[in-house]
């Protein structure tokens, strides 16, 4: 048997404050590195955090990220005091609950004392990570984990997708009693008088716009989380952020040359001394003097250009050739020439990143210029997949006679999972009401937004809306498009234990329902989390945009879509290599060829090539 590696997380103002000493994590990890109640279990984390919501789900984050990371059994912060959150920071993060083991723990520790009644803990899995909750005592934490520990290596057997030691202990359960049926809800649903079923659909038909919109005004955001950067990636940002100081901090040079004064013009200078990047010029620069310089380094006072070492010869060095006396430049500098003025890429106080955006590899970067190590982020929503219909096999089977593949599953996991979601495969359910509504809750349980395929039409066994409506009191928003392909494409939105689900029932058709998820999901999930909508590239330019005189030049523009004049590409603005800024929110790069003439634009109006950004 593998080892199985632990977390241990201390959830404790006192114990973050140095005011108590950490007994309860101390016990559970000593217990964990004995290997004794769990056998081959093995401390890979250990940390403690005060009882704040967004420090314990970073935590949990960052180990459940780690593919390694099996179990963190977190102590502390599950209480009814103000501030205590551990159970809302995991369910926060958790992608599935496993209510099962926080029953053991409650139904146990009941018989302990009646006080166990006010735990709050909360159990489930992330990735493929099992979380716990444990009471912050240590007596408690140690009962609860022992009342659940024979069941943490099959579980974690099953994350791990160890099939050889998942069977083999389902053949020991087995060969202990008989198996548990699973247990069909039974549907409000009638459809034995089928000749009585409708003819009609009784839903109003929306144009395309009408459903969208319906969608924007429903769905709201996600719940907010904050994540370290090197976490952040995919995410949508949800605060503007703003840069604390200018960027360069100072007047720094663009090339690698000398600081000089402009009105003296070219000829002979005398050279004082050096700075380099990193360093602070030691002397204010006087007429007739320059100050050798490098890319980046801050300008001397009195110096107002830089002239490049191309355009410089050698007068007069040191004999042992350490020392620069003279130099003889050979170009006439004007005010301003290679320096990149304080704060000319990104002025303090400025928003350099606004709510909505999503994170991607630029704007993780520039959150690193202004000097972010977290960020407020929405939480991702997790979408559940479900294909519904008596004739779907999964692929790989043998075809039976009348079947066919799902395909559809395949698809919609691939399109999200490309768009950075996680998605979870709700099963696939045959056309039968009990079935639909068994399949249909336990979906439920486990995402955020559920979108099924198939089972929406006019036929005697398109169940979904039916069961959505009877068994669920869901709200159908539309249930008709007029569009081709999608037209029975549903929205509902129902309260499902406390909580808001999004259900999209797609039509069964795999085009329709790539369409109709490209179309209406797509726009529910960018307003889960404030997400701009996605811009259409094209390429006729906006404005006149000024040619390089020496090279073609990758100039990076937004696209805007301008009504009847189709999409239209604008510069990002000052194109200076330094200024990260000139890619956000760029959507392409404009090829434009190197000046033949000078002056030479491509005038507004005019179409020019362009390149897709992917960052
Ligand atoms: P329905 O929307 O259930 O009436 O299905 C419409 C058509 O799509 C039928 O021909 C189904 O066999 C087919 N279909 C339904 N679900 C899937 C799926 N998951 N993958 C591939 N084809 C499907
Ligand atoms: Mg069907």
């Amino acid at each position: 048997m593998e080892e199985i590696y632990f977390g241990i997380l201390t959830v404790s103002d006192t114990c973050y404050n140095g005011k108590n000493s950490d007994k309860s994590g101390k016990k559970l990890l000593e217990i964990i590195s004995e290997g004794n109640l769990i056998p081959k279990s093995k401390l890979i984390h250990y940390d403690i955090v005060p009882d704040e919501l967004t420090t314990i789900a970073q935590v949990l984050v960052k180990w459940s990220n780690e593919d390694k990371c099996n179990v963190i059994l977190t102590t502390g912060g599950t209480g009814f005091s103000e501030r205590d959150v551990t159970p809302e920071a995991t369910r926060n993060i958790i992608y599935k609950v496993a209510p099962g083991l926080m029953h053991v723990m409650m139904q146990e520790s009941l018989k302990v004392t009646p006080l166990a009644m006010l735990s709050r803990g909360v159990c489930g899995i992330r990735k493929k990570t099992l979380i716990i909750n444990l009471p912050g005592s240590m007596k408690g934490a140690v009962e609860c984990l022992t009342f659940v520990s024979s069941a943490i290596p099959h579980a974690v057997h099953l994350l791990r997708n160890n099939t050889d030691e998942v069977v083999k202990t389902h053949i020991d359960v087995q060969a202990k009693g008989p198996e548990v049926p699973l247990q069909i809800r039974k549907s409000k649903v009638n459809v034995s008088a089928v000749a009585f079923r409708a003819r009609k659909s009784p839903y109003k038909m929306l144009e395309v716009d009408e459903a969208l919109k319906c969608i924007s005004n429903l769905v709201q955001p996600l719940g907010i989380i904050k994540l370290k950067l090197s976490d952040a990636l995919g995410y949508i940002l949800a605060e503007n952020v703003t840069a604390i100081d200018p960027l360069p901090p100072f007047n720094a040079s663009i090339k690698d040359g000398y600081a000089v004064i402009a009105a003296d013009g070219s000829g002979i200078r005398n050279v004082q001394d050096a700075v380099s990047a990193g360093e602070m010029p030691k002397n204010k620069i006087i007429t007739g003097v320059c100050v050798r310089i490098n890319t980046g380094a801050p300008i001397p006072d009195g110096a107002d250009a830089v002239v490049q070492v191309e355009d410089t010869e050698l007068v007069e060095a040191s004999e042992d050739g350490t020392q620069e006396i003279k130099i003889n430049i050979t170009s006439t500098p004007r005010v301003g020439l290679d320096i990149r003025p304080k704060g000319c890429d990104i002025e303090e106080n400025s928003v350099v990143l606004v709510k909505g955006t999503e994170l991607k590899a630029v704007e993780l970067g520039l959150l690193a210029t202004v000097g972010l190590s977290s960020v407020s982020v929405y939480r991702k929503p997790i979408i559940g997949l479900l294909s519904t219909g008596n004739e779907l096999q999964n692929p790989g089977e043998k075809l039976k006679p009348g079947h066919i593949r799902d395909s559809n599953k395949t698809t919609l996991t691939a399109l999200f999972t490309q768009l950075s979601y996680d998605t979870i495969d709700c099963g696939v359910c045959r056309d039968n009401p009990d079935e639909v509504l068994t399949t249909i809750e336990n979906a439920l349980d486990r995402c955020d937004i559920l979108i099924s395929t198939g089972g929406v039409s006019m036929g005697d066994k398109d169940l979904i809306k039916q069961v959505l409506k009877e068994d669920f009191q869901a709200d159908i928003h539309f249930g008709r498009v007029n569009m081709k392909p999608g037209k029975p494409t549903t929205f509902a939105t129902c309260n499902f234990k406390g909580s808001i689900k999004y259900i999209f029932a797609l039509p069964g058709n795999p085009v329709s329902a790539t369409v109709t998820a490209q179309l209406f999901v797509l726009q529910a999930l960018n307003r889960m989390s404030d997400k701009f909508d996605h811009t259409k590239i094209k390429i006729e330019v906006g404005e006149d945009l000024k040619l390089d005189k020496e090279r073609p030049e990758y100039h990076r523009a937004v696209i805007n879509w301008e009504g009847e004049n189709g999409p239209i590409a604008y510069s990002t603005g000052n194109q200076m290599s330094s200024r990260l800024k000139s890619l956000l929110s760029a959507d392409c790069l404009l090829i434009l060829p190197a000046a033949i003439t000078s002056n030479e634009v491509i005038k507004k109006g005019d179409k020019v090539n362009a390149i897709l950004l992917k960052c």
